[in-house]
């Protein structure tokens, strides 16, 4: 089996498969690592905003999302407490396709996955990235892996795409660390539900004390309920609550019932699909450009954003994009020399500069309204205020990055991909 590729992607989220189809399309052999069998739950609110439907049409799933999403997300509604204001979201620049869509990441994924195999990236799955080896004086990246039969292989590559996300260590960290809990800790819980009556095409975002949530119909009929919660919150209503010692999702859900008139209406004749899943802590916060020589970072492993604003799977797929539109207009960036290196290294400068000047700004928005959703005494003052004015929860999703994508296409750089594409 070949051992030897121009780039090895470790991870197929949005990020890493968007990352190898854009690849494997523009002529490059990819090595696709992923650790877990597809397809696969996952923690996530599902939402794709509009922004990033102009991509996925290009990266061939244009009319997979049309069949198998779920309804157009054209209202947006703060629910707090007893209260909930509602407002229209504004529409993408897409043109045919103006509005976002909740699609279940056991489709999404798998759904970009099969399009990486098909563009013809070899894909190792379930394969685990166990360790990577730096680029010595541009000698590229060897990666040890394992697969479940324990089999290990090394796989070398002149270019190293690090898109295995944040919520599990980093190959390069070696033998994973404990790490220390503390009470801020942020984990993110998702359930799925059949027969709510949460209304088609609304997109509610959650506020409660201590935690931020969303709801939205997404595919196969099903509603998906995601949230995060502070630790120490958590801890709390497992302790004192009416719940006693219940596992955290059915107290999360115990909870969001009681505390939220939106939710607990929209479930009042809901079934749950299978158990709660959570994930985290959630690590928000810019990592794009750290150590330069250890390989280019997209998704949430280059910066997670607070998925308040449901802007994780833009970041993922746009980041993949802006990293590849650089590494195809380069020959040059996939030798195996010192010349190689200085490419990869001049790359990794002008992506890490793109990635902030179209993230960072977002990020520092969601994390004001991540921070004041967590808390009654900052959310509920600004409520009086938003019903005279709804249009400001529609201004604040533009301001998010829902309407507008980093990427524009047709892009020159990827000449090959685009006129290759499928509708
Ligand atoms: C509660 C919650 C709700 C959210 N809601 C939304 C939403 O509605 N809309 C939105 O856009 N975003 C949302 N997000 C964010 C979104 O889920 C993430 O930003 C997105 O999944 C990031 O994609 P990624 O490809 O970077 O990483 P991931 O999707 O995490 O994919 C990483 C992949 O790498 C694999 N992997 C990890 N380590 C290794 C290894 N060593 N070797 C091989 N493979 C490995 C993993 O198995 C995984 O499949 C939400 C997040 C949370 C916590």
């Amino acid at each position: 089996m070949e051992t030897s590729y121009d780039a090895i992607v470790i991870g197929a989220g949005p990020a890493g498969s968007s990352a190898a189809i854009l690849l494997a399309r523009a002529g490059r052999s990819v090595a696709l690592l992923e650790a877990r069998p597809f397809p696969r739950r996952k923690v996530c609110g599902e939402c794709i905003a509009a922004s990033n439907l102009p991509l996925l049409r290009a990266l061939g799933l244009g009319a997979a999302l049309r069949r198998q999403a779920g309804p157009e997300l054209r209202r947006v509604a703060l629910w707090c407490g007893e209260d909930g204001i509602t407002a229209a979201l504004p529409a993408g620049a897409g043109g045919a396709s103006p509005w976002g869509l909740a699609l279940g990441r056991e489709h999404l994924d798998l759904l970009l996955l099969e399009q990486a195999r098909a563009a013809g990236a070899t894909v190792l799955q379930p394969s685990r990235a166990l360790a990577v080896h730096g680029d010595a004086r541009g000698a590229g990246y060897g990666v040890d892996t394992a697969d479940t039969g324990s089999v290990q292989r090394t796989l070398r590559a002149p270019v190293l795409i690090r898109a295995h996300g944040s919520w599990e260590p980093s190959p390069a960290e070696g033998t994973p660390r404990k790490r220390e809990h503390r009470a801020a800790d942020l984990l993110g819980f998702k359930a799925s539900f059949h027969d709510a009556t949460l209304d088609a095409g609304l997109l509610p975002v959650l506020a409660f004390a201590g935690g931020y949530g969303g709801m939205v119909r997404s595919s196969d009929g099903l509603t998906t309920l995601a949230c995060c919660i502070r630790r120490d919150r958590l801890a709390a209503c497992r302790r004192g609550g009416d719940t006693g010692r219940a596992p955290a999702g059915e107290t999360i859900e115990t909870l969001l019932r009681r505390d939220c008139r939106g939710v607990r209406e929209a479930l009042t004749n809901a079934r749950r699909v299978g158990p709660w899943l959570a994930a985290g802590p959630i690590r928000p916060g810019v990592r794009v450009g750290s150590g330069g020589t250890s390989g280019f970072l997209i998704g949430n492993a280059a910066g997670e954003v607070h998925p308040i604003i449901g802007e994780g799977i833009s970041m993922a797929l746009q980041s993949a994009w802006l990293l590849c539109e650089e590494l195809a207009g380069c020959a040059d960036a996939f030798r195996c020399d010192a010349r190689g290196e200085l490419r990869r290294r001049d790359i990794q400068q002008r992506y890490a500069s793109r990635w902030r000047s179209h993230f960072v700004r977002r990020m520092r928005l969601a994390a004001c309204f991540a921070h004041a959703a967590m808390r009654p005494g900052i959310a509920a003052p600004l409520l009086p205020l938003l019903r005279r004015a709804p249009a400001l929860l529609g201004i604040a999703a533009r301001a998010s990055g829902k309407t507008r994508s980093a990427v524009a296409l047709p892009c020159a750089a990827l000449p090959g991909f685009i006129q290759g594409s499928p509708p």
